[in-house]
């Protein structure tokens, strides 16, 4: 009898975690993850010049591109990373995000979030066509663009935010986005004091990680490479070690947003992983 019950016991919570794992699974609704051009490309960039600390890439040249994401979660809209400006000149994107959109009918008015990795121009150059969009952002880059900005930082795209007219939420670190562990902005300092990259766990794709800039190419990535024009050495290298093992973790698709090779892991515009 105290055997019977005990099984019976080991049944009723094995029903318990099974009812669990589903409830959770339905929490989640569904979600995909489109590619936007944010710019246009130029020659190919020899990387051994600004994209090393450590004199690496020797006569390496690599096709760099510029990439913002559109994530569409249940109903609402998020976009991630908001590109070259218009006014960028010969990288300025042929189309510009709000005319992407337009293309999946949708309006800026219908993202909720528009989420940027760090605070450098080819990320924030169309930031200003979201007025009415949460900005999320790292703190630390918040911080760098409104507390004595240096002058490689360049707070004018964010001015509508800066002057309290848009609503703002800052990350310290990471920062789960709809709150169900679905799309978390992962604190990846180091390229920008308030760098972050992006998770997106898609359900028949799997999970997804955008670099940002963490990375900007493949053998960037694989060397653990630290462009010289990033802000501190030690919190990249954390960072790529913190990156690199969420990717082992989770057997995560890695996207280098600035890699014209990386653009195929994702369907073309305007169709969208799931
Ligand atoms: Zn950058």
């Amino acid at each position: 009898m105290r055997n019977l019950m005990a099984m019976l016991a080991i049944i009723a919570s094995m029903s318990v975690c099974a009812n669990a794992q589903t409830v959770s699974a339905q929490t989640v609704p569904e979600i995909t993850l489109t590619r936007f051009d944010c710019g246009t490309g130029q020659a190919p960039t020899d990387v051994g010049i600004r994209f090393t600390d450590t004199y690496a890439y020797s006569g390496l040249k690599i096709q760099i591109v510029y990439s913002c994401y559109l994530i569409k979660h249940g109903d609402d809209y998020m976009v991630w990373d908001a590109g070259q400006s218009m006014s960028a000149g010969a990288v300025a994107p042929k189309v510009s995000l709000v005319d992407q959109l337009a293309q999946l009918k949708l309006t800026p008015q219908q993202i909720k979030f528009i989420a940027i990795s760090h605070y450098h121009g080819d990320h924030i150059g169309q930031v200003g066509s979201f007025p009415n969009s949460t900005l999320l952002i790292g703190k630390r880059d918040w911080d760098a663009l409104t507390k004595n900005p240096e002058s490689s930082v360049n707070p004018a795209p964010f001015a509508h935010w800066i002057t309290g007219g848009g609503k703002l939420e800052t990350a310290l670190q990471d920062k789960d986005v709809f709150g169900d562990g679905s799309i978390v902005m992962l604190n990846m300092p180091g390229h920008t004091p308030g760098h972050h990259s992006l998770l997106v766990r898609l359900k028949n794709k799997g999970p997804v990680l955008l670099t940002g800039d963490l990375a900007h190419f493949r053998e960037n990535y694989d060397g653990d490479g630290v462009p010289n024009f990033n802000t501190d050495r030690t919190e990249t290298l954390s960072s790529f070690d913190r990156f690199k093992k969420i990717a082992k973790n989770l057997k995560a698709t890695v996207i280098i947003q600035h890699d014209a090779r990386d653009i195929a892991k994702l369907p073309p515009f305007p169709a969208a992983a799931n």
